[in-house]
């Protein structure tokens, strides 16, 4: 098959793109690089098998596809807060010029959605019913109503234009090939330790989230896509740590002599979050396989890999 993934050379769709070249379709990627690097992608570069298209999904393209995985939006708080208009247009005019693209040629078309659809939840934990409380005026607005536009976008062409759809609201996920100034917390956390620098923690450390191993939530995501279910479906670990455990945790497997570092919580920060996933297991068969300590070996061992503790100083 020919298969486009949009933001693919970011952290999750470079995966993707991986097993997807090993499974031996033809893949065209389409990124503008604002978070994403041509190094997730280097082990393709010159194959047959593969195109990278520098390209703004905002700007319409045409592309002759059998699907499209939609991935297209910079993820990180951070880096979605940098130029809040940016992301909706990314959102709202990057998915409608996805989907008429999908409409045009006929493609099957995956949304990379996102818990950040259920905003500060009041139901726990979030089964794909709950409805959400979004703020639709606060900093994360860009991002979360944005999303739930590129839903309704996908409903919409599929009832009004048959275009055949999948949904995923996709939960924290971590793992390597993050990048070291990605703003998330994992990353955060994992680079401070690795440095020797203190561990920063927002807020009091009470709320919490759920972390999904990057290779697990590529498997969902692909059974997602190829099995009959349309969606919405929650795609993460149920597992749920409060942000201080998380830091504890780090730092036990890192560096036991670095500390901790309390820090004011961002506005609208959601206090729980956790992924009610009966309907993953239901539908697509899946759950994840990967532990939170085991997915953390791996993704410090990818880090250390990268970032060097400072080198001290020669004597004079
Ligand atoms: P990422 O920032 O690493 O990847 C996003 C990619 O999209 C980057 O390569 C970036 O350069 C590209 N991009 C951004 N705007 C673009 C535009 N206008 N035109 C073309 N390319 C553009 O983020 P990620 O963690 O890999 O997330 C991928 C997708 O999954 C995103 O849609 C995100 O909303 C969703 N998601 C991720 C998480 C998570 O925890 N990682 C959670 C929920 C949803
Ligand atoms: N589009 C695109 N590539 C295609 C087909 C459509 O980028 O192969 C864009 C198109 O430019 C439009 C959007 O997708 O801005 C929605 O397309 P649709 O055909 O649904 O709407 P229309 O073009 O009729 O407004
Ligand atoms: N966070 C933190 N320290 C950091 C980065 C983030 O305590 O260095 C907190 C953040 O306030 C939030 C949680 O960790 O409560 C997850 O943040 P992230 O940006 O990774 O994802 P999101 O808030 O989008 O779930």
């Amino acid at each position: 098959m020919r298969i486009l993934v949009t933001g693919g050379a970011g952290f999750i769709g470079s995966h993707l793109i991986d097993r997807l070249m090993q499974q031996g379709h033809d893949v065209v990627c389409l990124d503008n690089f604002y978070t994403g690097h041509k190094r997730n992608l280097q082990p393709w570069m010159g194959h047959h098998n593969f195109e990278l298209i520098r390209h703004d999904i905002t700007e319409p393209i045409r592309l002759e596809v059998d699907q499209v995985y939609h991935l297209a939006c910079p993820a990180s708080p951070v880096h979605y807060q940098y130029n809040p208009v940016k992301t909706i247009k990314t959102n709202v005019m990057g998915t409608l010029n996805m989907l008429g693209l999908a409409k045009r040629v006929k493609a099957r078309f995956l949304l990379a959605s996102t818990s950040e659809v259920y905003g500060d939840p009041e139901v726990h934990p979030q089964p794909e019913e709950y409805r959400g409380s979004v703020n639709p005026i606060g900093i994360r607005s860009c991002y979360d109503e944005g999303k739930r536009v590129a839903e309704t976008l996908a409903f919409d062409y599929h009832r009004q234009n048959d275009v055949d759809i999948r949904v995923a609201r996709i939960f924290n996920t971590y793992g390597p090939r993050m990048l070291e100034n990605d703003g998330r917390v994992v990353s955060n956390l994992v680079v401070q330790a690795l440095r020797g620098d203190a561990l920063t923690v927002y807020g009091d450390g009470s709320q919490t989230r759920s972390f999904c191993y990057v290779s697990d939530l590529v498997e969902g995501l692909m059974r997602l896509m190829n099995g009959n279910y349309i969606g919405p479906v929650n795609l993460g670990n149920p597992g749920e740590y409060t942000i201080l455990q998380l830091a504890q945790t780090i730092q036990q497997m890192v560096n036991p002599g670095t500390s901790v570092k309390f820090e004011p919580l961002p506005q609208d920060d959601p206090r729980r979050r956790k992924p009610d996933i009966t309907r993953a297991k239901t539908h697509l068969g899946w759950e994840p396989t990967i532990s939170l300590d085991e997915g953390l070996e791996r993704t410090i061992a990818d880090f250390r890999d990268r970032v060097t503790p400072p080198t001290s100083q020669p004597e004079s």
